[in-house]
Formats: structure tokens, sequence, C-alpha cells
């Protein structure tokens, strides 16, 4: 990461993950299907301007989690287990250092507009790239998010095993922009 200022730039090696969590309300109701919120509009629209739009808009993945029930948590039924998950993505990680094996690349998430265009763009399906010209109308994305979209849509293809991207890949990466802001 390079930081430009008057005096000079610095460049911090810096490689992250982040993840994050917020309620989405001061009293943490807002939305919930069984109990009311008490806040009103404009401390609900304050509360969540608190984090800025180009912070917001550098976020690939938003999930909105609802309050379990307790019926759900007593259930014996369990989902699928981590380690599958972990399998699951530790192929994919090694399936993208093959793609990139022949440049300094290692996952989706580093591509540039070239790769973008190479490993995603061209291999979208048409329905996926009808989706893709009517969302990005519809949403206003900007530059910036039309990239992500895109990369998410790769991995969540590559996760499914799929060389091509299809509507559904697409579907699902834009059901993950944060909604309101895009
Ligand atoms: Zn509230």
């Amino acid at each position: 990461m390079t930081i430009s200022r008057a005096q000079g730039s610095v460049t911090f090696p810096a490689n992250f993950m982040l993840v994050a969590a917020m309620n989405p309300c001061p009293c943490g109701f807002y939305g919930d299907p069984t109990k009311e919120c008490s806040c009103s509009e404009s401390v609900v629209s304050r509360y969540q301007k608190r984090i800025s739009g180009p912070l917001l808009d550098r976020v690939d993945i938003f999930v909105e989690v609802p309050r379990v029930d307790y019926e759900k948590l007593a259930a014996d039924t369990s989902g699928e287990p981590s380690a599958t998950v972990r399998a699951r993505v530790e192929g994919t990680r090694r399936q993208q250092q093959g793609r990139f094996q022949a440049t300094r690349l290692t996952c989706n998430a580093e591509m540039s507009p070239t790769e973008v265009r190479q490993y995603c763009q061209d291999r979208l399906e048409e329905s996926a790239r009808s989706l893709l010209r009517l969302a990005m109308q519809q949403l206003s994305l900007s530059a910036r998010a039309f990239h992500r979209v895109l990369k998410l849509a790769r991995t969540i293809a590559d996760l499914a095993g799929q060389e091509e991207i299809t509507s559904q890949h697409v579907a699902e990466a834009i059901q993950y922009r944060n909604r309101g802001r895009s």
C-alpha cells in the first residue's frame, strides 16, 4: 500500500483481509422480524452513515445476519462442517494460483482490469452479460464496484468448479453489494 502526500510517499507492506461487523442501528433491532426497532429513521440513517462511503465501496461482501431463533439453535440438525468448507476453499485457492502462475498474482482479488477482462468479462455467458448490464444501469454501480462484482462472480464460479461465469454467479455477486450505496 502506497500513501502519497505533499511531503513524499511511503510504501507500507500490507496484504490483509478485513472482516467487520456492525449493528444495523443503535438499539440493534432494525430489520428484525420479531422485535421492533425503537430508533427513528433519521437516527438509523445517521448511524449507518458513520462508516464512510469510500471505505464501504472497497468492501466486497455485505451479509445481513438475522437473529437466530431458539428453535434453530436448539435443533439437532447441523450445517455443513467447517472442514468441508475449508477443503473447498483451499482447493479453489490452489486453482487460482494455477491460473495466475505466470504472473505475480496469487488470487482473484488481486486481478487488475487487464486480468478482469481476460478471466471474467471474456468468460461471461450471454445471459450473465445482459444481467450485469442491467444491474450496472439500475444500481448505477461505480467502475470499482463493477470490477469487484466481476471478481466475486469469478470466485463464485470457481467455487462451483465452472470455467464460464453464469447469470446465477453474477446474481449472487450483485446481492452481496451494500444495499442503498451500491
Ligand atoms: Zn433500532
